[in-house]
């Protein structure tokens, strides 16, 4: 029997599992974020090894027949080590570019950034996480000085007594964290949600609000105005622990109600009586994720909402604040480790030379020698193959043919590259395209650790022998690594690159210093920062002061602009994107699950605008936006404005439409809407 986590979400639910070739999964009770309750991905999660599709063997593609072929695992990392290191010869190290995923573990984000930066040598690193929770880093970063999802513990929402989910449908994607807002709910708390779709979260709300997609930050500068109009400002905190609140007051003079009605759709009396009930609750919890986030105003939306946090009183109150659900699995550790283009371990900025020096110690090598900072992910696909980008990529745990958006355009880059490498357990859309498939172990087959939503580093431990013929990402990059010729080791025992993670990110914002295997299971996880053996870790931030230096959170003046698309006579409609309870991201792990309804992708659309067009319920209609169409089944609900459709992003088809326009700041794409023309 062991004690693990879910392969899925941020939540990393914690299980225990029996049998050591075909797992079952039980539960485990004492882990106090789930308390033994899991969703159906998690109940199913042992059907990942039941499907024929496992690889157990590198795949290398003839690009004259367009077959993949079996060779060795020599034989594939050879090849793939002296092609890169062709191309660094001919064209310099960022001529290769590495993506890495927001569901790998700690050790394996660190290792693949000291991959890049020392043995290849390359800026040209990015991970998908950055389409993620960037947006809710950036901005938590900005206002408060440093970036941790949620700055408490999950379990802290039943304190609250409003708590606030803005585009977050925490019912479907979450479901065992759901009990929280039905604990508040039960001593009297209040549930808003806001959300464009009335969603199953929704339906234990007691307030909804269905604002025009991309409209959220209007909607925060109304409530802040309402605040002031109403004397509800925690005048004594504001002064005490923030900056730029003046500013700030002077910016929302302008969003009365009935603007805000006319840019959010939302009527002004709901705009009135969400007011009061933030400014009349002593303690008011503001939660953001995807639906605020994925946008290309996300981290100003994010920023507006924390505005009204901050006006409140709140963060660093009990039971109270502003907070982001990550939504990887490893999200938020996936950030803090160096696989983003920006950063080196310990969130660490790449080009802070005190961070360069001290992380170059660490691995031994001259600070000049590690590169700049790199491209973001979606910049970083779409430079593939042109003139001045790279022409080789390395993929580890990410299925981009289905999960970026301009999807079609991103398969055209992806099939410009001199070389694509896909280390997956399976053939993914991506990896079906790539010259070289690495098979390499998965969740129960390996140890590592992952940062929950919370901040809290859990630890997945091996319960299930892998199959003969694969290896571990770790075994991969150091494979890689010494066959470049790199000048320092690179260690495949996880527990061996965690104490090194350790080192590194000592005295860094994300400090896992104190942190070990044994902790972690003695302490059913540890919050960093804890940086020292001695140290506690620390599950609520910002109690006595924020993370910038003179302590103060700072206010920040954001204002409404719209999405990059509007509805226009060709396109007259929103389309949103988002997920189902039953899948988990491009869908790679759970569509191959047997015991998971695979409803392949489908088009929500209200009941009125199913009239406007002549579309029947689960007859086909097709989606059109200014980069591409799909076609799937409609599904009439009344739960969704008239104005907007919805597709889930699962399945190949809903990033063909997606808007590739990027947040200033984060760098986010507009995934969660554009301009949409739907026919029958
Ligand atoms: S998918 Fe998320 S909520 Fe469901 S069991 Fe896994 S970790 Fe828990």
């Amino acid at each position: 029997m062991t004690d693990t986590h879910c392969p899925y979400c941020s939540l990393q639910c914690g299980m225990r599992l029996t049998g050591r070739r075909a797992p079952e999964v039980g539960e485990w009770p004492e882990f106090p974020v789930n308390r033994g309750a899991l969703c159906r991905k998690g109940w199913s999660a042992a059907g990942l090894y039941g499907g024929r599709e496992r690889l157990t063997t590198p795949l290398v593609r003839d690009r004259a027949t367009g077959e993949l072929s079996p060779v060795t695992w020599d034989e594939a990392l050879d090849l793939v080590a002296g092609r890169l290191a062709a191309l660094r010869a001919e064209r310099g190290p960022d001529s290769v570019a590495v993506f890495g995923g927001g569901g790998l573990t700690n050790e394996k984000a660190y290792q693949l950034g000291k991959l890049a930066r020392v043995a290849l040598g390359t800026s040209q690193i990015d991970y998908n996480g950055r389409w993620c929770m960037s947006s809710a880093a950036s901005a938590g970063t900005r206002a408060f000085g440093i970036d941790r999802g949620l700055p408490f513990p999950l379990a802290d929402v039943e304190q609250a007594d409003v708590v606030v989910l803005v585009g977050s449908n925490l019912a479907e994607t979450m479901p065992p964290a759901a009990r929280h807002l039905d604990a508040l709910r039960a001593r009297g708390g209040k549930v808003v949600v806001v959300d464009p779709r009335r969603t199953p979260t929704a339906n234990r709300a007691d307030v909804v609000v269905q604002p025009v997609p991309g409209s959220d930050l209007a909607l925060a500068l109304g409530v802040l105005h309402l605040l002031v109009a109403g004397g509800k400002v925690d005048e004594e905190y504001v002064a005490a622990r923030t900056t730029g609140w003046d500013e700030v007051r002077e910016s929302v003079a302008g969003w009365w109600p009935e603007r805000v009605e006319r840019v959010t759709g939302v009527p002004a009396d709901e705009v009135r009586s969400l007011a009061d009930l933030l400014g009349g609750a002593a303690t008011v919890m503001v939660l953001t994720a995807r639906g605020a986030e994925q946008h290309s105003t996300g981290s100003d939306t994010v920023l507006a909402w924390i505005n009204v946090a901050l006006a409140l009183g709140m963060p660093g109150t009990p039971g109270a604040g502003y907070g982001c659900l990550t939504g990887q699995g490893n999200g938020q550790g996936g950030r803090e480790h160096g696989q983003k283009a920006d950063q080196l371990p310990g969130y660490r900025m790449i080009d802070d030379p005190a961070a360069r020096a001290h992380v170059a110690g660490v691995w031994g090598v001259d600070p000049d020698s590690l590169p700049g900072k790199g491209r973001s992910a979606y910049e970083l696909l779409d430079a593939l193959g042109q003139p001045d980008g790279p022409s080789a990529l390395l993929v580890l745990g990410s299925n981009i043919v289905v999960s970026a958006p301009r999807a079609t355009h991103v398969r055209q880059r992806l099939e410009s590259l001199d070389l694509l490498v896909v280390a997956d357990m399976v053939l993914s859309e991506t990896a079906a395209l790539a010259d070289v498939v690495l098979p390499v172990t998965q969740w129960a087959e390996e140890t590592g650790t992952m940062t929950n939503l919370e901040g809290r580093v859990i630890l997945r431990q091996r319960a299930i022998t892998p199959p003969a013929g694969v290896r571990s990402d770790l075994d991969v990059i150091a494979g890689l690594a010494s066959r470049l010729g790199s000048p320092v080791e690179f260690a495949t025992d996880p527990e061996t690159v965690f104490e090194e993670l350790g080192r590194a990110s000592a005295g860094g914002k994300a400090d896992y210093a104190g942190i070990t295997y044994d902790r972690i299971r003695a302490e059913h996880g540890v919050f960093w920062p804890c940086p020292g053996p001695e140290h506690p870790g620390t599950p609520r931030m910002f109690l006595d002061s924020f993370a910038h230096p003179d302590g103060r959170a700072r206010f920040h003046v954001v204002d409404h602009r719209g999405p990059a698309e509007v509805p226009c006579d060709d396109y007259p409609v929103h389309l949103t994107t988002g997920r189902v309870l039953a899948q988990y991201q491009s869908g790679a792990q759970t569509r191959r699950v047997r015991d998971l309804p695979d409803t392949g992708p489908f088009v929500e659309l209200h009941p009125m605008l199913a009239g406007r067009i002549g579309a029947t319920d689960g007859e086909p209609v097709t989606v059109a936006t200014r980069r591409g169409t799909m076609t799937a089944p409609a599904r009439v609900v009344a739960t969704i404005r008239p104005d907007t459709v919805f597709v889930p992003f699962h399945w190949v088809g809903a990033n063909r439409l997606t808007n590739d326009a990027l947040d200033p700041a984060s760098r986010m794409p507009e995934f969660k809407v554009c301009a949409a023309a739907v026919s029958a």
